[in-house]
């Protein structure tokens, strides 16, 4: 599957490729660019992420690693991107500092005596703001705690930086938005950062919409570092209220509509057949009316939208299977609808066969499997049989693409890679549940040409063939000869879309 040779491009697209051994060869109109002892494959795409979250993951102001309270107003006073007058960060954990003791507004007023300052807590359930913001927001000690929410005060009653909750939303709501130049800034960081991770195209899910401008633009000016396909927000009709349609061209498309049937395992949201093994009283979260997705998704269909749906657990993704059956069976989803349900970690070995009975494509993230082992184990306990079901998925001659999910997990595909040939959890040694693992050229696949057919372009990228589109990733590495370690550690010397390099290893 790994090329060496020499792969003429023209007008954006391979003309011809040359084997030989050693090497490889990239011509263009741009030049002949030569990397020695390299591997190029077709481009990897990541099928599941949220570019913008990434993109705030890694320009934003993060505490996840702070030992004490003056170490986050150190890193707070080094960041330069402010929201408004605002100083905004997150990630803070006073369990992992020496002193174990809530932080209070006054070394904030020390270190930020004149902008108001808003640090979210690692779970989100916190916040930590100065004497600005509370003055700001008209928090005093004669208001009252909302609903659901607490001020905390010091012992003269006086509020005392630490707001719980609801109470979070009382500041939250008065920091005003990005300006567009942030958000573009925060979209071009993380665009780049995906290009040096090998990738040359990604699906990017939940898109709002005024982000779609900014793809848009850098699509126009040629300066998108990747493809982009967006799945627009749709829960609660948001591309009706904006007045959305699929649309875009080559290295930018506004291709599908993203809903909801559930929620996660790790927040007990995800919707199961059985009780929580570790909570027998939840089943999870039904996140929509399955009539009201019904309609959503006929309406969606007739206006020419791929259909795409986040579905984890059991009845979760039985749900789904059986309204995008009934799509099919109904002729309301034609030959032309792509119809794709997000994650499918749990799924009732019986169901697997309507993907395949209805062409129902499938985005797993092999990089929760190995982040979310243990935690699954206590959730779901013998479910965890069926959890993840890649093998299963493929031997049902299933379309699968594989993703990350990034910001809540690391795109990098050399994780996926390793995750979904071995399936080694993070700090474990030993494969889980090792009949579902694949081989190598499967998971290439799955990063590519598959990746690609969940999004509709399967037929004209994905395969480093004549007439295909020239989106290549040259990694210094021949995956399907490498042992773990050197999966893990290989190297991405370049990346070209469209027959342009986008990055590389050197300059
Ligand atoms: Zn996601």
């Amino acid at each position: 599957m790994a090329f060496q040779g020499t792969i003429t491009c023209e007008r954006g697209r391979i003309v011809s490729l040359i084997p030989s051994v050693g090497e490889v060869v990239i011509r263009s109109e741009a030049g002949i660019h030569t990397y020695p002892n390299a591997f190029a494959y077709p481009g990897f795409v990541d099928s599941h992420l949220h570019i913008f979250g990434y993109g705030m993951r890694i320009t934003g102001l993060s505490f996840y690693e702070a030992q004490s309270a003056e170490e986050c107003c150190e890193l707070a006073l080094q960041h330069t991107i402010f929201r408004g007058s605002w100083l905004v960060g997150m990630g803070w954990n006073q369990e992992l500092w020496k002193n174990n003791k809530m932080p209070t507004k006054e070394m904030l007023d020390y270190y930020f005596p004149s902008i108001p300052v808003f640090f979210t807590r690692v779970d989100g359930h916190a916040a930590w703001v100065n004497s600005v913001a509370l003055r700001l927001c008209g928090i005093t000690a004669s208001t009252e705690n909302p609903l659901g929410g607490i001020i905390s005060k010091d012992t003269s009653g006086n509020p005392n930086g630490i707001l719980i909750d609801t109470a979070i939303e009382l500041v939250r709501s008065f920091i005003p938005d990005f300006t567009y130049e942030q958000k573009s800034d925060i979209i071009s960081a993380s665009m780049n950062s995906l290009s040096s991770l090998g990738l040359t195209e990604v699906h990017d899910l939940d898109v709002y919409n005024d982000l779609l401008p900014i793809f848009r633009d850098g699509a126009e000016r040629g300066t998108l570092p990747i493809r982009v396909q967006s799945y627009v927000q749709a829960q609660n009709d948001e591309w009706i209220h904006n007045g959305l349609l699929p649309a875009g061209g080559e290295l930018h498309r506004i291709s599908g509509v993203k809903y909801y049937i559930d929620g996660a395992i790790g927040s007990r949201g995800a919707l199961l057949f059985e009780p929580y093994s570790d909570d027998a009283s939840t089943s999870g979260i039904q996140l929509i009316d399955e009539k009201v997705l019904h309609d959503n998704y006929v309406r969606a269909l007739e206006d020419g939208w791929q259909l795409s749906t986040h579905a984890i657990g059991d009845k979760g993704n039985s749900i789904v299977l059986e309204l995008y059956s009934q799509l099919r069976r109904e002729g309301i989803a034609d030959n032309y609808s792509l119809l794709r349900i997000e994650h499918a970690q749990n799924v009732i070995p019986s169901e697997i066969e309507l993907f395949h009975k209805y062409d129902i494509r499938a985005a797993i993230q092999p990089i929760h499997c190995i982040s979310d082992a243990f935690m699954a184990e206590q959730r779901l306990t013998n479910r965890c049989s069926y959890a993840y079901p890649w093998k299963t998925l493929l031997d049902a001659g299933v379309v699968v693409g594989s993703g990350s999910d990034a910001p809540i997990e690391s795109p990098d595909p050399r994780i996926g890679l390793d995750a979904l040939v071995h399936r080694i959890p993070f700090n474990s040694t030993t494969p889980w549940y090792n009949h579902e693992c694949i081989s190598m050229k499967q998971a290439i696949d799955l990063y590519t040409s598959s990746a690609h057919s969940i999004a509709d372009v399967g037929y004209r990228r994905g395969v480093l063939q004549p007439k295909f589109d020239a989106d290549i990733s040259v990694f210094d590495t021949n995956f399907e000869s490498a042992s773990r370690n050197e999966i893990l550690n290989a190297s991405v010397v370049a990346t070209y879309v469209a027959g342009n390099k986008k990055y590389s290893k050197i300059d």
